[in-house]
């Protein structure tokens, strides 16, 4: 007897479809959103003042100014087969407020020894940030993804951790 060659092709099919059958878990992403207050100054002490308010304008005023922070962290990854989370929200909570809690009305400049040889622009506190959780995450199925940091409503910093080589 000969087969019916669409119903052999379809038994072939779901025969090999069963044997490449790979596991597979969602990845998401979590974020948490905390807040700080600081004051800072723009400067670049290699350059004149002039050069400084050039660059940075008002940012460089010679006795600072403030903003109200904004700090979204965002962890991506499997969920804990436990907990089905990425990391609870309380924990991320807790580590981030452990980050940015020492900024919390502070000179940044002045009292925050990495901003004395980093100058404190978004940039450089995205990175701060970024470096401090990591070292709170350091593994498990929680990986850092991304920092943003909004020093105002209209701008915002993100990073991811990449670096390239100068
Ligand atoms: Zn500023």
């Amino acid at each position: 007897m000969i087969a019916n060659p669409s119903y052999s092709l379809k038994v072939y099919t779901m025969a090999h479809s069963s044997c490449s059958f790979e596991a597979t878990s969602p990845v998401v992403y979590v974020t948490r959103k905390e807040i700080f207050s600081a004051g800072h100054r723009l400067l670049n002490p290699q350059l004149s003042q002039e050069d400084n308010e050039l660059l940075f304008g008002k940012c460089t005023n010679p006795n600072g100014h403030g903003h109200n922070y904004s700090v979204k962290v965002t962890l991506r990854g499997k969920q804990d087969p436990k907990t089905s989370m990425v990391m609870h929200l309380g924990d991320l909570k807790e580590h981030l407020k452990s980050v940015i809690d020492p900024l919390d009305h502070k000179s940044l400049d002045l009292d925050i020894p990495y901003f004395k040889t980093a100058m404190s622009t978004g940039e450089n506190i995205s990175v701060y940030i970024w470096n401090e959780m990591e070292k709170l995450l350091p593994n498990g199925p929680a990986q850092l993804y991304e920092v943003k940091v909004k020093s105002t409503d209209k701008n915002s910093i993100v990073y991811r951790g990449e670096k390239e080589s100068n």
